[in-house]
Parts: C-alpha cells; structure tokens; sequence
C-alpha cells in the first residue's frame, strides 16, 4: 500500500514541476511514507529521519516531510522533537501536497494535516508507476473491522471504496502503458462496497479489461471469502489461482480477543473450500504468535491450523503492541523469549511445508510471467507461477513481460528452477 500511495504522491509532485533524483543527499525535498504496522517499521523510519537530518545540516533548506500512517500517531513527537521535519501528512492528505510545500517555500513554517476522509479515495489520479511488470491499483481505502491488535483502523480511518470505472480505467491505462499484471489492493479488498457492487463483482469487471494478463489481490479477510468470489477466480483465466488468507492465529479464544470473527474450524474448512474450487491454488497466510494470552495450548492450535492447511507460504510476525489498540490494555503480555521461540518454531514448520510444497511442482510445466533478471546468474530470468512460486530458468531469448511454459526440475529452499518447456512452446 504504501509503493501505491508513494506513487500517487509521485504524480502530485511531477504535476507541479517536481522531478526524481536518485540518492538522497542530491534532493531538495525529501520524504518518508511511513509504515505504523508493528514498532520495527516505525524504528526503521527513526533511523531513516536521523539520517535525513544529518543531510539536511549540509544543506539547510532541504525540506523534510513524514507521510502516512506514522504521521498520525506520531505527529507531535515529530513536532516537538524532531524540529527539522517541516511537513507531516496523513494519508488522507496528499492532494494538498502541492499547496503546502507552495506555501512553505514562501513562509517556511512547518505544516501538518492529519485529518482523516470518509470520502478520499483518489479516484480521478493515475499513479507515476515503476518499470516492471506488475500495477498496484488501489480499490479501497480504510478499514472498519478492529482487530485488537491492529493499529490500521486508527491511522487509516474508515473504509470506503472506489468506483468501478475510476479502477477499470486504472487498470486499461496500466495495459496500455505495458504492465502485465494487475494487483488489487486494499486494507481488506474484500469488503469493497462500491454502491452495492461488491468485490467479486468488481473482480471480474476487471478480468474483462481488454488485455490485462494477470490479477492478483490483497489483503482479504477470510470472514468475506464466499463461494461467489471462488466462482469468479474460477471462471476467469486471467485471475491467478493464489490467496492470500491471513490466519493470524489458530485458537478460537485467542481468535475471539483478536476480533477475528472466524474460528479455527470455519479457517479450516475455507482452505479445503478454495482447495476444492481452485485446484492447485496457492495459499499464503499471515500468522501472529504471542498474543497477549496466548497459552502453550492456544499456540499448538496455531500449528496445528497450519499441518492442517500446509500453507505454501506464510508472514509471521511476534505480536508488536499498539499504542491506542485494545490488546495493548490486555494484562497478560507475552514474553519476549517466549515469543521467540514461538516464532522460531513457527518459522521453522513453515519452511518445511513450503519445501514439501514446492517439491511437488517438479514435473509440472508451469506458466511464468517474466519479470526480472536473476540476481545470481545474469543468464537467467525469474518470475512467477499463476500460484505465486518464484521460478528461476534460462532466458532462451524470452524477455520481461512474456508468459512462458517451464518445465520445473528442481526445488531448491523457497525458489524453484526450471528450463522452458519445448513441449508446449511448439504446441
Ligand atoms: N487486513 C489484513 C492485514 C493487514 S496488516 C488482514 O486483516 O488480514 C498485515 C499483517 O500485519 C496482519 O495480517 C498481521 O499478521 C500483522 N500485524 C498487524 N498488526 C500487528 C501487530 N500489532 N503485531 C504483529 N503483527 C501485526
Ligand atoms: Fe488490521 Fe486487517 Fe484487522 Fe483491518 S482487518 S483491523 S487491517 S488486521
């Protein structure tokens, strides 16, 4: 979300005259969008503006400006101790970049505007994207759901989405400009709710935008994955056979403080139903161990979802409390050691699903949208299967953008290799 919404910003500065430099120290403004998800991504951008500050005393009319989610929660430690930053904008708030550095570089005053929209959904702006393969297209913007431990309600408002055509128009213009592949994007994409046009409804509006290639989305919630969504990736080629459905944990107790709204069995029964409709389909999931509360027993559920499920891949993360989020009022916090050794144990399972997983993939052909060059071997490309697995092979004259069939040969830790398949290339 925040590429995205860097992008966006990218279009609001190149319309006023702004352009792109390389390395920081060559800017004259500089900014930091700004990730609130869990305290590592907030120390990261800490240590980013310490840094941003020593450029700034070599060159002191340098304009520093924090955007996003941290701009929210942190706007008056950003004020009051951190005085070289001269801009702070929520995420709300970009449209009026312009004004504000227009009216900084007349009156130098810092300027911060935190609000947050019921409405803003930057419908009518066409992102400033990167070369590559893939076009994030925002579709919703918010989220009202609440989960205990998330801070995402409260930095990026409540939900509201876009419309059908402002997307469908973003995804032509993306064909056009020869991205291959679309991804939906959303806080939870799955309670988009455009004028009563839902999600599955919106996602095949968009598998019928003459030449897109490939879409993806993220992030759902499973409580709104319904048969009708299925049915959509089902009927549509061009809509990849991955989801990504973030567990979170796997007891009904812990899944019940979290605010989830599902319970272990219905998660189970979810994966076996996409199984079932999508054959192949890969799933990832995201998974939070520590939890304040969570027992030994609580977490063994969270394994046994997972041997359960066996996910193709998975985010996991120890439990980062909030400040302002419920779980952070909860008085039974979890260890730090103990939450390592959950993580760790977490970590290690998953690895061993993933490579039972890919393993099953040799054999297969496999169709692969190119989209870089190897970092090891300049000889080779990588890309990925409709089902998200990374494939390294030879590059046979192909180029980036090009949808090969690859015969898999190996799986080697989370990457599989391969060679194009002669088979079907002459079929
Ligand atoms: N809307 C998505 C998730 C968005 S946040 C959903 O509901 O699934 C991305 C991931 O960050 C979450 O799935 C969760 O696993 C993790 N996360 C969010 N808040 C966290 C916190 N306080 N501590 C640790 N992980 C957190
Ligand atoms: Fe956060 Fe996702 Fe829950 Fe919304 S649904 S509160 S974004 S974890």
């Amino acid at each position: 979300m925040n590429v995205s919404d860097t992008e966006l910003v990218e279009t609001l500065l190149k319309k006023q005259g702004h352009q792109k430099v390389i390395t920081p120290d060559e800017a004259d403004i500089l900014f930091v969008n700004t990730c609130s998800i869990r305290e590592h991504a907030e120390d990261k951008v800490h240590s980013l503006l310490g840094r941003y500050n020593l450029l700034k005393r070599k060159n002191p009319s340098m304009i520093i400006g924090v955007l996003g989610c941290m701009a929210q929660s942190l706007k008056h430690d950003i004020l009051e101790n951190k005085s070289y930053v001269d801009i702070v904008l929520g995420p709300d708030s970009y449209r009026r970049l312009p004004e504000i550095l227009e009216r900084h570089q007349a009156d130098e005053k810092s300027a911060v505007d935190t609000k947050l929209s019921k409405y803003e959904v930057y419908d009518d702006l066409f992102p400033n994207r990167k070369d590559g393969v893939n076009a994030w297209v925002t579709i919703m913007r918010g989220c009202d759901k609440f989960c205990t431990f998330c801070i995402v309600p409260f930095t990026r408002g409540r939900e509201r989405s876009r419309s059908v055509s402002g997307i469908t128009k973003e995804a032509s213009k993306a064909v056009d400009q020869g991205f291959s592949e679309i991804t939906l994007l959303g806080q939870n994409v799955n309670s988009y709710d455009f004028e009563g046009i839902k999600f599955p409804e919106l996602l095949s509006a968009v598998a019928q935008v003459p030449g897109v290639r490939r879409i993806r989305y993220t992030s759902p919630h499973p409580q709104d994955v319904n048969e009708e969504l299925l049915e959509v990736m089902r009927k549509y080629e061009n809509i990849c056979n991955y989801i990504h459905l973030p567990l979170q944990a796997g007891s009904n107790r812990i899944l019940k403080r979290m605010n989830r709204t599902y319970t272990k069995e219905h998660f189970i029964q979810l994966a076996l139903k996409i199984r079932d409709y999508l054959p192949g389909a890969g799933i990832s999931t995201d998974i939070i161990v520590g939890f304040p509360g969570e027992s030994d027993d609580d977490f063994e559920d969270t394994i046994d979802v997972m041997n359960q499920v066996n996910f193709d891949s998975a985010y996991t993360f120890k439990y980062s409390p909030r400040k302002g989020t419920k779980a952070t009022e909860y008085d039974d916090q979890i260890e730090e050691s103990v939450k390592q050794n959950r993580l760790s144990r977490v970590i290690d399972l998953q690895k061993s699903h993933t490579l039972l997983k890919n393993e099953a993939y040799v054999g297969n052909i496999e169709k692969v949208l190119i989209e870089k060059q190897s970092k090891r071997n300049k000889s080779n490309w990588t890309g990925r299967t409709d089902s998200n697995k990374w494939v390294v092979f030879d590059k046979s004259g192909y180029d980036i953008n090009d949808i090969v069939p690859v015969l898999i040969t190996e799986s080697r830790g989370i990457t599989l290799h391969g060679k194009i398949s002669k088979k079907i290339r002459a079929a």
